[in-house]
């Protein structure tokens, strides 16, 4: 600050200080709230020039000099300056203060400073600046003060306590200026600020501030709020023909209208043009909104006359309502704003309200979009796959990939939780091209090890519908030249999506020209499927397991699918059918003439690595390989179902030694079983009269009773004892599926 000044210095320095002080003020006509800190500490001379006078007061004190020569020091300012005693009453004023406030010196000394007080002030106020002086010996702050003549005038007020030696006080000096003209301008520029000229009406600033403060009213009132945007239909013409004047008119009447149907509570803003905001508070019912907007739009639609013109606009007004809008500030009125677009394109002269329940899922759209996005760049994609298997020859035809989402909290997830929302998206084409090209790399690894499969990619319609797929594709082939083209299939999804017919045929021609092969994907469930199935030059038809899991059970699911092989045979298409679960639905499979399958009763979807695995383990299981289809009467393959269920009824029970809570309890009756059920009705009546058919019966009570001998001792806590008997078992089983080999062999004699 001024350290150690000698009397002239400190006058200079306390004359530059006022003089800058008065620059400030006079420069800077902003209310105290919109002070920011650059101003502030420009405005913060008065405590600097408070602190230099009770420096040079103690200087004089020290120096024994009279106190007229500060007095002098106050001719030179044109701020107020008042001097009390330790008691607070005045011993000096300077020219200015009676200029101020109209008090001469010598009225004012002797008196307290309280006769410059208003009394507007609460006593807490002056409690505040006594305490602040008593523990920081400065005050400063804003004051109402009263003249001599009465008149009330701001004085932006400076207090500064002058102790001795001893820390006692001696002196108060109290600096001020009079700031109503900037107090005035004030006024008047938040008028400027906050409403709009030419309506009166507030502006978009001051809407934004009663919008807070209605939200926060609506949150403890518990009613709701409604925020109508308003604009003007048929205004612009108006404007252009009659000219500005007779526009700006317009404005001012149809702004008088508005304010006639509004409710005082209600805010009325201009956001500028033509353009309005209505902000109606504490609404019971959705009703009392149609109420004042139906009033609102008959009022703006009434014709106007101006300078003898007869003019007539209406109003679109979008309307959204918080809290069932839960949103910000800025984002009702957004809302709003689209809501009015929405009645602009509904034929304008009307309102629309923004559905928020309609918002919140295109943003939870987009948000789920997004974290695809990033899972995407993540690698947190992954293929499984299915094998694909020819039920008469037993060969692993080939495998479909299947994509799975290895979430980071939710596990891995199925493809029906997240591939709807890449519909139509840009990012559903960079997650079919990812699929493509993890394909051909696992088609590229299986080949390595003596896979030779052809391996199915899903491709929604959106994805084969893009100019470039074929030329893509290609460039796909060409990064993995060891793949063989055909070794890729693709099967097309959402056959009913294919917009573009002319487009489809052409790229699936390209695409057959490199080798590349096609499958239509749930064939029986898409409304058009059978005129893309004609048009469409692609080899497969894989019918939907909605039809397949269900045909043993309902005979319209059979019909269709006995007509959907009639279909692919008479047009000469592959057919293979999804969702196999069980052995039988195999069965009446190759009944109907199809042979190709895949389905949780042959494999569910497998991470890659299992599948080499799984091939050999498969093979090795299946007695189709000794037969061929020319062999396949019904007999035989029920022979073969019956060998197998019987397998299977095994493996359950072994399954159920390893893992007690894992599968429902069997029934170890012999009769129950599907093996026993077949022996004793289709069984009997084709081989009822071979002596191995009938050797099968004790064996297969046998198995039956050492199952149920080892199912006792599991569940009587003495696994390890069960487990010893299991070979036990496995003999009695293979010495019956030995007898059901004969039968077999017998059979394929018979046919030759
Ligand atoms: P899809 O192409 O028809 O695939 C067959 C779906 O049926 C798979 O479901 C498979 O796990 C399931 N499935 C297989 N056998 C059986 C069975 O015996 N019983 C039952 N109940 N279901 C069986 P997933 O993996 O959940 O896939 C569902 C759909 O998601 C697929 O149907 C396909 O439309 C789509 N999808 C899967 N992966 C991709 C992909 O990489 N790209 C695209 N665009 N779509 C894919
Ligand atoms: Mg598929
Ligand atoms: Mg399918």
């Amino acid at each position: 600050m001024t350290p150690n000044l000698s009397q002239q210095e400190a006058l200079l320095y306390i004359r530059a200080k006022v003089d800058q002080l008065l620059t400030v003020m006079g420069a800077i006509p902003l209310r105290p709230e919109e002070l920011d800190d650059d101003t502030l500490i420009a405005l913060d001379p008065i405590g600097i020039i408070a602190e230099s006078f009770r420096q040079v007061i103690e200087r004089l004190n020290e120096t024994n000099q009279s106190l007229s020569i500060a007095a002098s020091v106050f001719a030179h300012s044109h701020d107020s300056v008042v001097i009390t005693d330790k008691n607070n009453l005045i011993i000096d004023v300077n020219p200015a203060f009676t200029l101020i406030t109209g008090y001469t010196r010598e009225e004012a000394i002797g008196r307290s400073p309280k006769i410059l007080g208003s009394n507007r002030k609460e006593t807490k106020f002056y409690a505040r600046m006594w305490q602040s002086l008593q523990e920081h010996d400065l005050w400063h702050g804003e004051i109402w003060n009263r003249r001599k003549n009465g008149a009330i005038y701001a004085a932006m007020l400076a207090i500064s306590v002058v102790r001795d030696n001893g820390g006692q006080v001696q002196h108060y000096i109290g600096i001020f200026s009079d700031i109503s003209q900037l107090k005035m301008h004030d006024a008047e520029l938040h008028r400027i600020a906050h409403f709009d000229v030419l309506t009166g009406i507030p502006n978009r600033r001051l809407l934004a501030d009663r919008l807070e403060q209605a939200i926060v009213r609506a949150m403890r009132s518990g009613k709701s709020m409604a925020v109508c945007y308003l604009d003007l239909d048929g205004f612009k013409p108006i404007n252009d023909q009659y000219g500005h004047d007779v526009g700006d008119q317009l404005l001012v009447t149809i702004t008088a209208r508005l304010r006639g149907v509004l409710r005082t509570d209600d805010t009325l803003a201009r956001l500028g043009g033509d353009e309005f905001v209505l902000l109606l508070t504490d609404l019971e019912q959705i009703e009392e909104i149609q109420l004042v907007l139906d009033r609102v739009l008959a009022v703006v639609s009434a014709p106007l006359l101006i300078d003898e013109a007869l003019v007539k606009v209406s109003a679109s007004i979008g309307v959204t309502i918080y809290p069932s809008d839960d949103s910000g500030a800025d984002s009702l009125l957004r809302h709003a704003d689209q809501a009015m677009y929405r009645a602009k394109e509904a034929g304008r002269n009307c309102y629309h309200f923004f559905d928020a329940e309609h918002d919140r899922q295109v943003k939870a759209h987009r948000d789920h979009l997004q974290r695809l996005q990033e899972a995407l760049e993540n690698d947190e994609f992954i293929l499984h796959y299915q094998p694909k298997v020819d039920l008469v020859s037993g060969d692993v035809i080939g495998a479909e990939a299947l994509i799975r989402w290895r979430h980071p909290e939710r596990g891995l997830l199925a493809p029906g939780e997240f591939l709807h929302f890449l519909n139509g998206s840009g990012l559903e084409i960079a997650v079919g091209e990812w699929v493509i090209e993890s394909v051909l790399k696992q088609i590229e690894a299986w080949n390595a090890v003596g896979l030779g499969f052809t391996v199915s990619a899903n491709i929604s319609a959106n994805h084969l519908l893009k100019a470039d797929f074929a030329d893509r594709l290609r460039l796909a082939l060409e990064r993995h030249p060891d793949v063989v083209p055909g070794n890729l299939e693709l099967e097309i999804l959402e056959t009913s999506a294919l917009s573009d017919m002319k487009q489809a045929v052409q790229v699936v021609t390209r695409c057959r020209q490199f080798g590349v092969h096609f499958a239509l994907d749930d064939f029986g469930t898409g409304y058009s499927s059978l005129t893309y199935f004609r048009t469409l030059p692609l080899e497969t038809l894989k019918i939907d397991q909605s039809f397949v899991r269900d045909m043993l059970d309902d005979p319209n699911d059979l019909g269709i699918v006995e007509s959907l092989v009639r279909l692919a045979n008479v047009f000469n298409r592959q057919v293979i059918a999804e969702g196999v679960e069980t052995l039988e639905i195999g069965t009446k499979l190759i009944q109907l003439g199809c042979r190709l399958a895949q389905g949780y009763g042959i494999a569910r979807p497998m991470p890659a690595e299992q599948m080499v695995d799984w091939v050999s383990q498969w093979q090795s299981k299946t007695v189709w390989l000794t037969m061929n289809i020319s062999h396949a009467a019904d007999e035989n393959i029920t022979l073969h179902v019956a060998a197998q269920s019987h397998r299977n009824w095994i493996d359950k029970l072994v399954g159920q030694l390893e893992n007690p809570e894992s599968e429902t309890a069997l029934s170890m009756d012999s009769t129950h079983c599907h093996f026993g059920r077949w022996y004793q009705s289709t069984g009997t009546t084709n081989y009822g009269k071979l002596p191995e058919f009938h050797a099968i019966a004790p064996l297969h009570e046998q198995v039956h009773n050492l199952a149920a001998e080892i199912s006792d001792l599991a569940k009587n806590g003495h696994r390890k004892v069960a487990k010893k008997r299991l070979p036990e078992l496995y003999e009695a089983r293979d010495s019956l599926l030995r007898l059901i080999d004969i039968l077999m062999e017998n059979e394929v004699t018979n046919l030759k």
